[in-house]
Parts: C-alpha cells; structure tokens; sequence
C-alpha cells in the first residue's frame, strides 16, 4: 500500500479572502483534517462549503496524536495538518508530527499561505534582508527582561508575537534593554477590520497606545529595528560620554548618550563615574 502524505496547510490570520486555491482543494480532498481547535476551522470548512472529517491536534495532546496520525499516514490516508490561523508549526502545534513523519518516511507537504511574521515585515518598512523571529517572549517578567537583554544589541530586525494581555507590559520591559528612542513598528489586527501599523520610538509608542485603548486590542506582531550600538564600540560610547559630560551635568550626560548610543541610561551614569 501506497503511504498517505502530511499537508502542512497555512490558513487565513484574519481575512477569509487569504485561503489559497490549494488549500482548498487539499482540505477538500484529504481524508482527514487534523486542527488545532476542531470548532475554529469547522467556522473556516463550513465558509469553503467543506465537510472533511476533522481531529483535534493540540499542544496537549500533540504527542499521543503524531503517533495515531502517522500509523493512519503509514496505512495510505492523507492528512492535512491547520492551526487557528496562519501556518502550522510558527508558534503553533505540528513539530513533533513533522518529526515523526520524516523519521518514518513519510512526505510532508508545505502550502505556504498567511502566516503574521511575513505579513508585518512586509509592511514594516524595517529591514527585512535579516531577520530574527523570537515569537512570544517568555511569560515571567525576570526571563522577559533576560532574554530582552540578551538581544539587545542584535544586528538585525527582531520580530515578537504578542497578545493583547502583554502587549503594553512587553513593550514596557523594552524600554530599559534597547532604549527610549528605539525604532518600533506594531502591526495589529492584519487583515482584519482594525488593521494598524504604528511606527514611532519607544517611548512615544508606548505613549499612543496607552493613550488609545483600542491600540491595546487584537493581536500583535512587535518589530524592533536592529540596534545601531554595535557599530559604535565602547571608544566611541565614551567619546559621546566624555564630550557631553564636559558640557552638563553627569545625569543629564548619560540620558543624552543613552540615546545617541541606545545603550540604557543607568548603565551610562555607570560607566561615566568609573570615567571620572
Ligand atoms: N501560526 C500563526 C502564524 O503563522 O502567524 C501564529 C500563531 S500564534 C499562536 C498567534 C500570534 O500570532 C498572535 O498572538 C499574534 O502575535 C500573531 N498574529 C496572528 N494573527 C495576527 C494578525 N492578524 N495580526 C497581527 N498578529 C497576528
């Protein structure tokens, strides 16, 4: 018998308008559709007029179901894996069943369609020869501002996801790491009636959308443009110290260097009293 192949189907983040023709004579056409909330795409196979049998396939049960789909693929069925929006497997279940089929020999088949990173970057207006997709950062505020400093100084754009329960909290956690002047562009809502792209410094962003509720709805894609202090070594950071401190005072020295150089205000107070 002929082994079954694993579809990895993108599905529209918003706009039911961005299935693609092959997603739907895929999903049409396979035997079985395993998603990651059954209720959420019966919405989107009942729009497409589609009634494939589907199977739950969630991060709980990820593990116990690669092993059921891959003894079904094994014996000849076709399946197509979808999320609740976007592509499987970008923030989303599917790694471990992609795994599994490619140890056992069985063909996986992407059809690329919407997934929220390349939509915004598009759109960005951001760098988008190099990029470093971080997804959700972690959930504690201790390992949100660890990581955050950690990347820093990352050469290239930096792309998040977020929710609307943290959007303002992570955005408020960047200030310190990249500093108040940093370039930050927020796509929200994608494809959806209240698509917005701000595209403002830090601080100023944050200002807008704490200002404006509805800028805290939705979902978000949060893109921080690379960091231009790794082209400014530690001589150059104390040059712009020196010279300013020889103007005004050492705290209002640092606030001006921490946004010439993007490197937190503290750590530049710091460094100008071990100068001194
Ligand atoms: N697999 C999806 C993809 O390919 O983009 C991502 C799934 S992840 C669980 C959900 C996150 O993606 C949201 O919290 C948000 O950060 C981002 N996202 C999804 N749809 C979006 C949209 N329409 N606009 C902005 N961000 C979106």
């Amino acid at each position: 018998m002929q082994t079954g192949r694993l579809y990895i189907v993108a599905t529209p983040i918003g706009n039911l308008g961005d299935i693609t023709r092959r997603a739907v004579e895929v999903l049409k056409r396979v035997d079985l559709i395993a998603a990651e909330d059954t209720r959420h795409t019966a919405g989107l196979l009942s729009h497409l007029g589609i009634d494939t049998r589907t199977l739950s396939f969630h991060e709980h049960n990820e593990q116990q179901r690669s092993q059921q789909l891959v003894d079904l693929l094994l014996a000849g069925e076709e399946i197509a894996l979808v999320s609740d929006a976007g592509t499987p497997l970008i923030c989303d279940p599917g790694y471990r069943i992609v795994c599994a089929c490619r140890e056992r020999g069985v063909e996986v088949v992407p059809l690329p369609g919407a997934s929220a990173v390349i939509a915004a970057l598009s759109a960005s207006g951001l760098p988008t020869d190099r990029f470093l997709f971080e997804g959700f950062l972690p959930r504690t505020q201790e390992k949100r501002l660890k990581r955050l400093q950690q990347l820093r100084n990352f050469p290239s754009t930096l792309v998040f996801y977020e929710s609307t329960h943290r959007i303002l909290q992570c955005l408020q956690d960047m200030q310190a790491p990249f500093g108040e002047g940093r370039r930050v562009v927020v796509a929200r809502e994608l494809t959806k009636q209240f698509e917005t792209i701000l595209d403002l410094p830090l601080a100023q962003l944050l200002q807008t959308m704490i200002a404006d509720t509805n800028q805290q709805r939705g979902e978000f894609v949060v893109m921080v443009a690379a960091s231009d202090s790794t082209v400014m070594g530690e001589d150059s950071v104390e040059r712009v110290l020196q010279a300013l401190a020889g103007e005004v005072p050492p705290n209002q020295a640092a606030k001006i260097a921490a946004r010439i150089c993007n490197r937190p205000k503290r750590e530049l107070y710091q460094l100008l009293l071990k100068m001194k």
